[in-house]
């Protein structure tokens, strides 16, 4: 019975918990014991909340029980948290040595808002420290493992949470995506994550990477379950000042639209520069037979340019350790987690240069060290504010590109899972997984991971990314809704269905 449970697509089991032929309390057992069960292999949890979790679910069964209508159609299910969204509940980590221990005082809004649709939490998701990085390896708490392969990575930063999603843990996750942190994750674990507008999702209580940035966004298996918990945790919220005032766009209208399969009058465009040489050939195999797929749905193929894409790297890892070195000076041993006081005479300054040593990873050491650096006086002009003016262009980029186009298309990442260890020592290495990813969130706009097939030499996932205009997020899932269902039928059911036996325990 549980083993099924936690088989069901989110929809599915509000269905059940909803006719009440489930319980929420049995559903969130369901995923406790699977949890307990694959997670001391996969590692996709660094808090597990078991007695809060049925708690929620406890209390959305009783409001069911009195005949009430269920608090969202997501009310009940179960769902995996990043650690770097506050939870006044549990631990907040980010990952890193420097907040072990720490409790915000506070939720942030996603989990509030989470908890007000009766979502149940099940706990904290493993992620690359602050979110740096696409393999989840820089976690001070050791690496997730991806459910296809335990000795591949799950993605980052987001590892943990698309893990969850992949190893049948959680139906449901939230991820944060500054870069790629959510696509990448979800393309290299056969899952959907979607990256929505900046300002689509309040930032309030989203512990900081690099706020021009940084959006939160829904992890799920399937394009529906991804629909219904975006308009959970979007909208306006007055807590965060970027925040959109405008409603929701209807990403569950779309998706149910999309999934009757036709595009027809859509233009989809390609984006010559993103893919070609540089890639897996299998990568670029399965992106190219996903367009064929698109096209027989009856949606037009334009190739697009996007010129300033091949400079969107090189200016990221500029803003984004710029961004880091100040918000990350927060973390100065006297108000969070952390704190070595090296002898009982020790200076202020002493203080926070012993706890931030010993409390910071390398890689956020070597972001800060490098946003200090394009920040300072003599190299700003040269550095942040030139990569500024790249910024400035890829948006342009973008908004002549969907004049010809409803969407774009790419392949999410470069490659399938890499193997763990194979990538960490080098960082160059390790950016160029964001090749794909680094444009949408350079120009604030939505875009989204589906899994598109699986590379024939090692048997691993492949995303399609789909990008959308701000606020566009109704055609993306719509195009993604379609794609998916047409995938299915032709493949014979879900990519994840393909996951076989990698973790030693059912799935
Ligand atoms: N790989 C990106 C980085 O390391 C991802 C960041 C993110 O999306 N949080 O910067």
């Amino acid at each position: 019975m549980s083993v099924e449970l936690t088989r069901l697509t989110a929809a599915e089991l509000a269905e059940k918990i909803h006719s009440r032929e489930v319980s929420a309390v049995e559903a969130t057992q369901a995923h406790l014991d699977r949890i307990t069960e694959v997670d001391p292999v996969v590692h996709a949890f660094l808090h597990v909340a078991t007695q809060p979790a049925l708690a929620a679910a406890a209390e959305v069964d009783a409001a069911l029980a009195t005949g009430n209508k269920p608090a969202s159609p997501l009310a009940g299910v179960p769902l995996a948290l990043k650690d770097v969204l506050a939870t006044s509940d549990m631990p907040t980590t980010c990952g890193s040595k420097i907040l072990e221990g720490w409790r915000p005082p506070y939720d942030a809004t996603v989990a509030a808002r989470l908890r007000k649709a009766g979502v149940v939490i099940l706990g904290k998701t493993n992620m690359d420290e602050f979110a740096m990085g696409s393999s989840t390896e820089h976690s001070a708490y050791g690496p997730t493992h991806n459910p296809w392969d335990t000795s591949r990575i799950p993605g980052g930063s987001g590892g943990g949470s698309a893990a969850s999603l992949a190893a049948f843990e959680a139906p449901l996750a939230i991820g944060t995506d500054t870069g790629g942190s959510i696509r990448q994750p979800a393309a290299v674990t056969g899952t959907v994550g979607v990256k929505p507008t900046y300002g689509g999702v309040s930032r309030y209580g989203l512990v900081a990477c690099a706020s021009s940035l940084d959006q939160a966004g829904p992890c799920a298996r399937t394009v529906l379950d991804a629909a219904l918990l975006h308009e959970v945790i979007g909208g306006h919220d007055p807590l965060d000042s970027t925040s959109i005032d405008t409603p929701v766009p209807r990403v569950v209208d779309a998706a149910r639209q999309g999934a009757e399969g036709d595009l027809r009058g859509l233009r989809i465009g390609v984006v010559r520069e993103l893919g070609g040489e540089g890639y897996q050939p299998e990568v670029e195999a399965t992106f190219r037979s996903a367009l064929s797929r698109l096209e027989s749905l009856g949606a037009e193929l334009v190739t697009v340019s996007c010129p300033h894409f091949d400079y969107a790297l090189a200016a990221y890892y500029l803003i984004l350790p710029s961004e880091v070195s100040s918000n990350l000076a927060r973390f100065d041993a006297m108000r969070y987690g952390l704190r070595v006081q090296p002898s009982l005479d020790s200076s202020a300054e002493e203080v926070m240069a012993a706890t931030r040593e010993a409390g910071f990873g390398d890689e956020v050491k070597r972001r800060i060290m490098l946003g200090t650096y394009a920040l300072s006086s003599g190299y700003y002009d040269a550095y942040y504010g030139k990569a500024q003016k790249v910024r400035t262009l890829i948006t342009r980029d973008f908004a002549a590109a969907f004049e010809q186009a409803d969407v774009l298309v790419s392949p999410t990442a470069p490659t399938t899972a890499f193997r763990i260890g194979e990538k960490v020592d080098n960082p160059l290495a390790m950016y160029l997984n964001d090749l794909c990813t680094i444009p949408a969130n350079m120009a604030g706009t939505p875009a989204m991971s589906v899994p598109a097939g699986l590379a024939e030499s090692d048997g691993l996932p492949v995303g399609l990314q789909i990008m959308a205009p701000t606020l566009g997020e109704a055609v993306m899932y719509r195009v993604a809704a379609a794609f998916e269902a047409a995938r299915n039928a032709a493949e014979g059911g879900p990519l994840i269905q393909r996951l076989e036996n990698g973790l030693g325990v059912p799935v």
